[in-house]
């Protein structure tokens, strides 16, 4: 698939891409960014993370998930022994939107062609979407993630796993039997159990 003109040579497909976001202006989010978070990892992960949009630190490195909650989504992701630079991370809309309010649906439309394109070079075997905001737009459902978190969706001929936003463990802190951090410590092993089974040629 040719995307942004770097027809078979996903490295110039990569670099056009990102020189696209960095300089775009197509929502009103373009306005007060700092700079655009285009997101970074492993670039052949099969495993790409989801998130809703940069926050404060982001918008001031250019680096997705790199404030607390990026540091606590490095540590679950450490705790069953994934690094996060194996995995690829990025965001529904690649500019923060002021306070850190839910993007826009007409943001969201606006920002969608980047996370196509991303998708179509990444050519993941899983999507974890963290948080509703990534999860109701990918799904096209109303439905919250606390009832879609740790369930499979077959979605686009790959598996979609919603988790809870790591923001929102933040908020959250207690450990107990179904508490968001105890249910997040399922879905992280049932990734993992996922991710070892699809390496092993299994899926
Ligand atoms: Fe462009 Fe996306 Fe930033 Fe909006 S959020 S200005 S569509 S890069």
């Amino acid at each position: 698939m040719n995307v942004f003109n770097g027809g078979s040579d996903p490295g110039l497909a990569w670099e056009e891409l990102e020189r696209r976001v960095e300089t775009c202006a197509a929502c009103e989010l373009h306005a007060c960014r700092k700079k655009t978070v285009f997101g970074q990892g492993n670039r052949t992960s099969p495993l790409v993370f989801i998130g809703e949009g940069p926050g404060a630190e982001e918008d001031e490195q250019g680096i997705a998930f790199v404030g607390r909650a990026g540091k606590l989504l490095s540590s679950i992701l450490q705790s069953v022994g994934i690094d996060r630079d194996d995995v690829f991370i990025t965001n529904v809309v690649k500019c923060r939107p002021p306070e850190n309010r839910t993007p826009l649906a007409k943001e969201m439309m606006a920002c969608n062609e980047f996370l196509e394109a991303q998708l179509a070079l990444l050519r993941p075997r899983i999507v974890v979407c963290l948080g509703n905001t990534p999860v109701k737009w990918l799904l096209k459902t109303s439905e919250g993630i606390s009832s879609l978190r740790g369930r499979w969706f077959p979605w686009r001929g790959i598996l979609l796993f919603p988790m809870f936003h790591p923001s929102y463990l933040l908020r959250n802190d207690s450990r107990k039997k179904g508490s968001p951090k105890d249910l997040t410590w399922q879905d992280i092993n049932a990734l993992k159990d996922r991710l070892s089974t699809i390496r092993q040629g299994g899926e």
